[in-house]
């Protein structure tokens, strides 16, 4: 018997390349070899005690039921308050709607507001997923590439190049994941006024705003205006920022009708977040000081090794690195080698044990990411390797 056909859109999806760089050092690790990762895009940290306690005692409360679509009242509050307090004007629990990841919450943001021949404007390098989401919606990706040149950020000038009459949405993710670039508040503005002037969603993915370095602090296009307030939608989650990848909690905040329509989308779709799990991220608002003591904990052991890895990098002959500022990335140069990113990846984890994810993956040949959300001996020992490979590499 033959299989009747896949549908287009699984045989159009192309699956995360940074999930399976992970798979394949995990399987390495696994057979038992000493593998260098700097492939995962998750903290190594384990969830704060405070945060897995408040979701134990859920669990045995007997929080195991469904949830309202949109999330628990208390969290979608709890949210409200802490946008409204962060600048935001007019935000109730009825802009706030909680999702399973803030993976879903983008693709949620992008079905809801994407009609299929509606195009996206995508700044690379971007994260993996942003495209394949815009197609799964029928939409028309649109890139506009920045280089280390420009520290990985789009200019105003190349936003209103790649505009058309077709736009309706522009992805803004700062910090960056793939680059860890931060956009000031000045390059920000200028490019949401483009943004507004012509009328267009923004998709803020601002799920890496707690992590940043050099002093640099973040901000939320949704607090520039009023008008700027009603256009964008805010991403985040708990997953980076307090270490909870496999919790599958994410949150958007958006003008009501979006918002609304989100909700409706995932009541037909997941229904909703793990309702203990979101009680869970409840006593990160409860608990505002443990909240704050374990992110200040990560956030140092970060920059310690970013510096480290920056260092170890810029000292490699033929590598450069732009010292970026956020998330847990660093973006090296690897051009003057003369192979492509993907084959510089596969050769590097074949022949040193080490586990980086290829530019291509992230639409930007001539990089590879790291990520430094890894031991300081793994950084070290990585480093060496690395060094050693690209010597060889000549
Ligand atoms: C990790 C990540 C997310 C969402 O992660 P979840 O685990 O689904 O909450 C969203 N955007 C970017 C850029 C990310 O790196």
């Amino acid at each position: 018997m033959t299989l009747p056909a896949l549908s287009t859109w699984s045989k159009n999806v192309a699956p995360s390349p940074t999930l399976a760089v992970d798979a394949k050092a995990k399987a390495l690790k696994a057979a038992g070899k000493d593998v260098c990762g700097f492939g995962a895009g998750e903290p190594d940290f384990d969830t704060p005690a405070f945060i897995k306690d408040a979701c134990a005692k859920a669990l045995a409360d007997g929080q195991t039921k469904y949830a309202p679509t949109p999330g628990i009242p208390a969290l979608r509050k709890a949210l409200a308050d802490a946008y409204t307090a962060r600048g935001f004007t007019g935000i109730t629990e009825n802009n706030v709607v909680v999702s399973p990841g803030g993976k879903m919450s983008c693709y949620l943001a992008i079905l809801a507001t994407i009609s299929p021949g509606d195009e996206v404007v995508i700044p690379a390098p971007y994260w993996v997923s942003y495209p394949e989401m815009v197609k799964l919606a029928g939409g028309i990706p649109r890139f506009v590439i920045a280089e280390d040149t420009t520290g990985f950020k789009v200019t105003p000038d190349q936003l209103r190049a790649v505009l058309t009459p077709k736009t309706r949405m522009v992805v803004i993710n700062s910090p960056s994941n793939p680059t860890g670039a931060v956009y000031t508040r000045a390059e920000l503005e200028a490019l949401v006024a483009i943004c507004v002037k012509a009328g267009v969603w923004i998709l803020s993915d601002e799920i890496y705003e707690h992590l940043v370095y050099d002093g640099q602090s973040t901000c939320s296009p949704a607090t520039f205006s009023p008008e700027a307030a009603r256009l964008t939608i805010t991403v985040s989650g708990y997953a980076k920022t307090y270490s909870m990848t496999g919790w599958r909690l994410g949150t958007l905040v958006a003008c009501k009708e979006v918002s609304a329509a989100v909700a409706d989308l995932q009541s037909q779709t997941t229904s909703n977040a793990t309702t203990f799990a979101q009680f869970g991220a409840l006593a990160v608002h409860q608990h505002p000081d443990k909240a704050k003591a374990s992110l200040a904990e990560m956030a140092v052991a970060f920059d310690r090794r970013r510096l480290k890895l920056l260092a170890g990098l810029n000292a490699i002959p033929g590598l450069t690195c732009y010292r970026s500022q956020g998330a847990f990335y660093l973006f090296p140069n690897i051009r003057k080698f003369g192979l492509s990113s993907a084959d510089f990846a596969a050769r590097l984890l074949e022949e040193e044990l080490v586990a980086v994810v290829p530019g291509s993956a992230f639409g930007a040949e001539g990089y590879i990411r790291l990520s430094y959300a890894t031991s300081d001996a793994t950084i070290e020992k990585g480093l060496e390797r690395l060094a050693r490979f690209c010597a060889k590499l000549g």
